[in-house]
């Protein structure tokens, strides 16, 4: 009889396992255990057997920070020999930026890396999130997929992939740009096909330190002074959230306003507020003049994995140059250069 497999939950907060409190939903300590230990599914033989590892400090996702997808990191480094396979229970507001942030922070993984939340608690009678759990852990004990992933009802993304897309509805993540890597139905399929290759070292937690980072979304009235306010101080990277195919106004002050801020050596992502399709700076002479300025291409990038790749590669020791054709190059399966 082959061996149970083993998953390790790490809980961080989100509405999954929170209860109801007098101003709405909050994370309560415990809560969460004692809802699932009292759930009959989980201790069936054909689960996978599961440790749950409640974070201290457990957190709605909207007060996330780059400081807490360290935590998750390293939390899940000192756990990784141990188990065949992760859970990581977190709120779906900021669930797409910590799945990309831990893809870039987690190099050469080779076991599933499962984030999953849910739009209503476990404890509630209609809920998402016991169909989200029980997904999640029979994926992570299962599946060997070896990439940080996100789970959504009957839908395994790539975490770097994936962007919330729905505030109300039990579906709320979609991956626009790229296939999602297993299904799960009466079959659950795994697109093998699909997934990043196995990696040949073992793997290494690269982590982050504290650089200055900014998300510009240009709006129809953004004068050249906004730019320049928003690209000034500390920075030293940004994602630019242009038109269509990657455009923005080709003003001739606006455009020497991203030429200064490429020559101080910040580095500029032009990613689109589209949510489906590629950048394609050559399309349009708008996206030329910003090609021309030192934008580098952010290709079909969501805005949460060029958001978090930037914090990533900005705190490695890397040359401005190498920062720019870094962010241009498929790293973690984040991207699809010419698409
Ligand atoms: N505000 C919650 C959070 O992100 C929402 C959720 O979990 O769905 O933590």
């Amino acid at each position: 009889m082959s061996q149970r497999k083993s998953v390790y939950i790490a809980y961080t907060g989100g509405t999954i396992g929170m209860a109801a409190g007098d101003r709405g939903y909050l994370p309560r300590p415990g809560f969460l255990g004692a809802q699932m230990a009292r759930f009959s599914v989980l201790k069936d033989a054909r689960m996978p057997r599961y440790d749950l590892h409640e974070y201290d400090n457990l957190l709605d996702s909207s007060n996330m920070t780059p400081r807490d997808w360290m935590v998750i990191a390293e939390d899940l480094t000192r756990n990784y020999d141990r188990y065949d396979g992760f859970v990581v229970l977190h709120g779906t507001d900021t669930m797409a930026y910590s799945a990309s942030a831990l893809s870039f922070l987690l190099r050469d993984l080779g076991k599933p890396v499962i984030f999953t939340g849910s739009q209503v608690p476990l404890f509630e009678l209609r809920t998402d999130a016991r169909e989200n759990l029980i997904n999640s852990i029979l994926l992570a004990g299962d599946c060997g997929v070896p990439e940080v992933c996100l789970l959504v009802r009957h839908r395994l993304l790539r975490g770097n992939r994936s962007t919330k897309v729905s505030a109300s509805r039990f579906m709320a993540f979609d991956s626009p740009n790229y296939h999602e890597l297993a299904s799960v139905g009466v079959e659950t399929v795994v697109h093998r096909e699909r997934h990043l290759r196995h990696p040949e070292n073992p793997m290494t937690l690269h982590g982050l330190n504290d650089p200055q980072v900014a998300d510009v979304r240009l709006f129809p009235g953004i004068t050249p002074k906004i730019l320049e306010q928003l690209l000034s101080g500390p920075l030293q990277g940004a994602v630019l959230h242009t038109y269509g195919v990657g455009n923005a106004p080709d003003d001739p002050s606006f455009l020497r306003i991203l030429r200064d801020a490429c020559d101080r050596g910040l580095v500029i992502v032009n990613c689109t507020q589209c949510l489906e399709g590629s950048v394609d700076m050559s399309g349009y002479a708008t996206g030329n003049a910003l090609a021309d300025a030192g934008v580098i291409s952010g290709w079909d990038m969501t805005p949460e994995a060029a958001l978090t790749k930037l914090y990533w590669l900005l705190s490695q020791d890397l040359s401005v140059e190498d920062m720019r054709r870094l962010m241009q190059q498929d790293l973690r399966g984040e991207l699809t250069v010419g698409s």
